[in-house]
């Protein structure tokens, strides 16, 4: 702590809220006793850390929480660097009546990627190419724990947005477009906050996690806007109440049930069918935040806006900031406004606009999650940890990640995994770019490309594995000679919007990008890797591709990649989004009535597993033994049949996918995820006949 600091002296005052023996309920209720209109203001205010004068103002308006956010002025590049500054805005935080401890927020994402040489793990959309639970529950301790030891006690993830419609930029923070598996992936929460009763918050490995964006994100409306700018971001969507409960609602219905301190909601508008509303903004509606999230599902954590989330509200400020707080919303994230939000709240619960029952409940949520952290007790930055940032203990499990996120779509001819002695010619711009295979959110919002943070690119990684390579990004040297062909085209980093500048809104590979393709594949056996945060439109060229992997955004730890590449581990990825033919087909989600994608929904090769030689007499027998371990509750066992079962359809369907096979194939995988085994092996010895 800094020098000056006085440090706190439990009972110091004799309060009660400041006895860590008392329950947190109790310290809540007597601090709360105690605080003016302008403290609960204040608690209730959320600033950017650039704008604050120097932290004076973390003072004078008595504020609640700093962060750093997207959209913010650069931060820190080193740990101490964090802990330092955040114990400067702390230490002002000491200077006001009660010296109550801010709370400061990050987007860590994939890791603390606000950091330059932390731990960068795959995005989302690759977590949820997994399906290992387990697996991305240890990713979320990773980052919980380099993100607490800069001095960091809440984190604005994780996204729990259902994608369904990948021109959306955002489709790379979505685990993807079945809800069931953004549920399983939501053990993410617990490897960020630990126990869902919120025990382990005040460890100096555990932050608070933020479910965001409250609801609906994933379902916006691709052109719908009349002024010619792509709305879908920030969109509209538009629902029944059902597809509203079961595709968006049900992964927040989850997040509660982990118990997750904070929930964000989404600067989206909620267009509910035969609701008469019409599309209203999320941050103004009180039915889905108050009514549905607070009341019915019991979320005790408090609601932080998105980033001027209000300001989107129709009306003046004054109405955005009574219409948000009154519809639920806890704490406002206004970056720079921060002063008229603390005024005008307080002028409209003077005025009677906003109820003072109501200030009193979002102050109260906020600082009983401000008890839980333990930010009374240790305000200011531990950073015992900071030496496992970027550790190799900590890269293993992001390289473990990364691994098992790639998903094998094709492999004719066994083109992979690669041997180390064969003659390997690797192109393509995303082969060697950190920043590239990291993507937005990295380092800064958009990310960038280049060697933006410490880690291993592919190519470097491949190079481990190689006696024999040879790297030409345009593919301009000679290529003659060569055993294989390694091409790892995609996308440029962005974040928010519709995403890829160079590509706009359209999912076409890029034309250096396809001549790249076609020079190598036209001239011995390749593998084509697709680094990019959603799947890119490969069309007929694929009849030209031997081998193609879905990389998606592996984050700085390439070895992974690699690892799978020469078969160090098997490729055990499957698609969490469907795979389209072509552009015309957006959006295309599993159980859509005419299913024609280039690869379904679940989809995704291995190269380990013996495949076994059945037909569908075995499928038969498969599906009688899954049945009867549904029945018994046998969850493993019900598994492992529906994994042999699709890797029969596997061997028999690659390369002959059509509508009939991959409707039911897709459909399969869901059933997996909602443990109905016995239905899945049914849908899949459909899938084997048609094929
Ligand atoms: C994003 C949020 C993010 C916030 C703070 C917004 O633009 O929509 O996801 O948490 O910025 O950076």
């Amino acid at each position: 702590p800094p020098a000056e600091t006085p440090q706190i002296v439990i009972d110091a005052h004799g309060l009660p809220y400041l006895n860590s023996k008392l329950p947190v309920q109790r310290r809540v209720a007597d601090l709360l006793s105690r605080m003016s209109l302008a403290e609960k203001a204040g608690q209730m205010t959320q600033a950017e850390r650039g704008a604050v004068g120097g932290g004076a103002d973390v003072t004078a308006y008595d504020l609640g929480s700093l962060l750093s956010g997207g959209g913010s002025t650069p931060t820190p590049n080193t740990p101490e660097a964090w802990a330092k500054m955040i114990d400067s805005f702390q230490l002002r935080s000491r200077a006001t009546r009660f010296q109550i401890p801010l709370i400061y927020g990050v987007d860590a994402v994939h890791g603390h990627n606000n950091l330059v040489g932390a731990t960068v793990m795959p995005h989302n959309i690759g977590l949820g190419a997994t399906r290992n639970p387990q697996l991305v529950q240890r990713t979320g301790a990773v980052t919980a724990a380099e993100v607490r030891a800069t001095g960091v006690p809440w984190d604005f993830a994780p996204c729990l947005c259902v994608t369904r419609d990948e021109r959306w930029g955002r489709s790379y923070e979505s685990f993807g477009e079945d809800p069931a598996l953004v549920e399983s992936m939501e053990t993410i929460i617990q490897g960020l906050q630990g126990a869902r009763n919120g025990n382990d918050l005040d460890r100096d490995d555990k932050v608070l996690a933020t479910a965001k964006h409250f609801v609906g994100d994933g379902g916006t409306a691709y052109g719908s806007s009349t002024t010619g700018t792509y709305t879908i971001d920030q969109g509209v969507t538009t629902v029944t109440r059902q597809q509203l409960e079961a595709v968006h609602l049900a992964p927040f219905e989850e997040a509660v049930q982990r118990g997750v301190g904070t929930v964000m909601p989404s600067y989206s508008s909620l267009d509910v069918v035969g609701d008469g509303l019409g599309p209203v903004k999320m941050h103004a509606r009180a039915d889905m935040i108050d009514g549905v999230l607070k009341q019915k599902l019991g979320f005790d954590g408090f609601v932080i806006s998105d980033w001027n989330g209000i300001d989107q509200i129709p009306g003046d400020y004054a109405s955005d900031v009574r219409t948000s707080v009154n519809a639920g919303v806890d704490m406002i994230m206004a970056p720079y406004a921060y002063k008229d939000f603390h005024s005008a709240l307080m002028a409209e619960v003077r005025a009677g606009r906003v109820s003072e029952q109501r200030i009193d409940d979002a102050v109260s949520r906020i600082l009983t999650q401000k008890f839980r952290l333990g930010l009374f007790e240790k305000p200011y930055a531990d950073t015992s940890g900071a030496s496992k940032i970027g550790s190799a203990g900590h890269r293993a499990v992001a390289r473990e990640a990364a691994a098992a996120s790639q998903v094998l779509l094709k492999n004719a001819g066994d083109v992979l995994p690669l041997r180390k002695s064969q003659k390997v010619y690797v192109a393509g711009s995303n082969a060697d770019d950190i920043g590239n295979q990291s993507g937005g959110w990295t380092v800064t919002w958009q990310g960038s490309s280049g060697a933006i943070t410490p880690g291993t690119t592919i190519l470097e990684a491949m190079r481990k594995n190689s006696t024999a390579l040879t790297y030409s990004k345009d593919a301009s040297a000679p290529l003659s000679g060569y055993d294989v062909g390694v091409v790892v085209v995609g996308e440029t980093p962005y974040a928010e919007g519709v995403g890829d500048v160079g590509n706009g809104h359209d999912l076409a590979l890029s034309a250096a990008d396809q001549a790249a393709v076609d020079k190598v594949c036209a001239a011995m056996k390749c593998a084509v890797l697709i680094v990019s945060g959603r799947p890119q439109i490969v069309g007929d060229r694929l009849g030209d591709i031997d081998a193609l992997v879905a990389s998606w955004l592996p984050g700085t730890e390439g070895d992974g990649v690699a690892d799978v590449l020469y078969g160090k581990r098997p490729f055990t990825g499957r698609l969490p989004v469907t795979w389209p033919r072509s552009q015309a087909q957006l959006p295309i989600n599993v159980g859509d009535p005419a299913y024609d994608p280039q690869f379904p929904y679940g989809w995704g090769l291995t190269t380990l597993t013996k495949v076994p030689k059945g037909g569908q007499s075995t499928l038969k027998a498969l599906g009688a033994a899954a049945s009867r371990a549904e029945r018994a509750g046998a969850d493993g066992t019900g598994r492992a049949l529906v994994a042999e079962a699709r890797l029969i359809v596997q061997q028999r369907a690659a390369g002959r996918m059509t509508a009939a096979v991959a409707a039911p194939f897709a459909d399969a995988d869901h059933l997996l995820l909602t443990g109905r085994y016995g239905e899945a092996v049914a849908k899949l010895t459909q899938a084997y006949r048609a094929a």
